[in-house]
């Protein structure tokens, strides 16, 4: 490789207090607004532009010259200029050659592209050594900054050295870098600001879909039955008492949907006798999923605490208890207490709050800020030992709630049962199966499994 002297100064260690000139292609946009954080930073900007007219939008510290001009006044240029415009850098090739070349750009389409944008700007200028950075970041988050919630800078390259330097201008902006390897990886660097919630996608339609599923239910059981065989019209329901049916179910089912993956993950390891042997790709992405339907399944409890506490002063909720007073003084008796009636309702209310209490802290404990102070062990107690406890106690909420009406013909409205017994069909099959599966006779060979053991080794020594 030609090492002439700016080559060769560029790849010095800047040990002085002074740093180093940064050249900046393009007065674009996030030009300006990286050419303007890193003047506060303490570094000379010069822009190369088209133009060396100075437009009053670029910071009035920077030099503006020609592209030829600028590159030659720096050993590191960030390029930023969409990607369709990269050609007019190949008549340049010499003037680059040795240089460090930031790029920054985006795409607007995931692979939108066969190669990455770094990739194509390397290919363009052979010579030069390209880092890919920065392209996580907004133009707005740089001049407004508001970098808390961003922070982070992906940087990738082949040239060590290139890419330390790139990582410590990063520093200096008060970003932290996160060294992602080659430039190889420039394609899921480009691709990462254009996903979409990627983790949130099943959790939100599976939601959805039972959200919709469930309202028709209980919509069928609860108002359309009511008004048909007893002419009662009782769609104000939809308000507050659907949605109070809702919200628990999902809460109940979601959370099971949890720690379903994990008992399945178990039997298919126990069956194969490894763990060496990817799980299908349904249950892998399942898996990964876990923590944002849990995160689900905890916004549907909180809603359903609220509608909850709104029962008292629902006018509906007022009528009745009024109609039962009044109906008590005009037989002139006064009901007796029912014991019994009593602690399932204080149970039911009891295991309900603890279940939510536990809820709450596993949600907690879910938050990059909380789980990265914990270690590993101790992540697995919260979210294994604790979340089976949830889902144990939300579980025997809805039981004690109305386990007694299962065997009622009343709780059969068209033979569709009441939704909350529905919600109970998956809790109970994952506590029933996770329950066989501590028994020391399954709970060993899976231990082992999960150390590395394997029943029928395919590279025996
Ligand atoms: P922009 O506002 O459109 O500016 C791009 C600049 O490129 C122009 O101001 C122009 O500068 C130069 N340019 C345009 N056509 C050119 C051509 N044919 N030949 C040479 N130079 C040309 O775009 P931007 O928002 O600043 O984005 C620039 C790059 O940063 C893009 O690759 C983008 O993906 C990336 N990025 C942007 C953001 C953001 O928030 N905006 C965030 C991350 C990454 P001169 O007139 O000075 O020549």
């Amino acid at each position: 490789m030609n090492k002439n002297s700016s080559n060769v100064m560029a790849l010095v260690p800047n040990t002085s207090k002074k740093r180093e000139t940064v050249c900046i292609f393009g007065t674009g946009d996030f030009g300006r607004a990286l050419g303007h954080k890193l003047i506060q930073s303490g570094y000379p900007v010069v822009f190369g532009s088209r133009s060396a007219q100075i437009s009053s939008l670029v910071p009035k510290d920077a030099e503006v010259l020609s592209h030829t001009e600028a590159a030659q006044k720096a050993a590191i240029i960030i390029i930023a200029i969409q990607r369709q415009h990269y050609n007019f850098l190949t008549p340049l090739a010499e003037v680059l050659r040795g240089k460090v070349l930031v790029d920054v750009s985006n795409n607007l389409k995931i692979n939108q592209y066969p190669e990455s944008n770094a990739e194509y700007l390397a290919q363009l200028v052979p010579g030069a050594k390209v880092v890919k950075a920065f392209n996580t970041v907004s133009a707005w988050a740089l001049q407004s900054g508001t970098l808390d919630a961003s922070r982070q800078v992906f940087v990738c390259g082949d040239d060590m050295e290139a890419k330390q330097m790139v990582m410590d201008i990063v520093r200096a902006l008060g970003l932290t870098p996160l060294d992602q390897g080659s430039l190889l990886a420039a394609q899921e660097i480009e691709n990462y600001p254009l996903q979409l919630f990627p983790m949130w996608k099943f959790p939100i339609f599976l939601s959805l879909g039972l959200t919709a599923f469930f309202f028709f239910y209980c919509l069928i059981r609860d108002v359309i039955y009511s008004y048909v065989y007893e002419k009662k019209d009782f769609s104000f329901f939809i308000a507050i008492s659907i949605p109070n049916r809702i919200c628990p179910v999902l809460a109940l089912m979601l959370l099971a949907l949890v720690y379903l993956p994990g008992v399945l993950a178990a039997i298919l390891q126990l069956y194969r006798g490894t763990k060496y042997r990817r799980f299908p790709d349904w249950l892998d992405k399942w898996m990964l999923c876990r923590k944002q339907l849990g995160l689900v399944a905890l916004a549907f409890a909180s809603l359903h605490v609220l509608y909850t506490l709104v029962i008292p002063i629902r006018s509906f909720v007022r009528w009745r208890t009024s109609s039962s007073i009044l109906s008590q003084a005009m037989k002139n008796e006064t009901q007796p207490l029912n014991t019994t009636y009593a602690w399932l309702s204080d149970s039911y209310l009891a295991l309900g709050i603890l279940g939510f209490f536990l809820f709450v802290l596993l949600g907690i404990t879910s938050l990059p800020s909380v789980s990265n102070n914990v270690n590993w062990r101790e992540f697995r107690f919260v979210q294994s030992k604790l979340g089976y406890l949830t889902l144990i106690l939300c579980t025997a909420h809805t039981l004690v709630y109305g386990g007694n009406w299962f065997l009622s013909p009343s709780s059969y409205r068209w033979y569709l049962p009441n939704a909350y017994m529905l919600s109970l069909i998956i809790p109970c099959i994952v506590l029933v199966v996770k329950f066989v599966l501590v028994f020391p006779c399954l709970d060993k060979p899976l231990t082992r499994i999960r150390q590395g053991w394997e029943r029928n080794p395919r590279y025996s020594e």
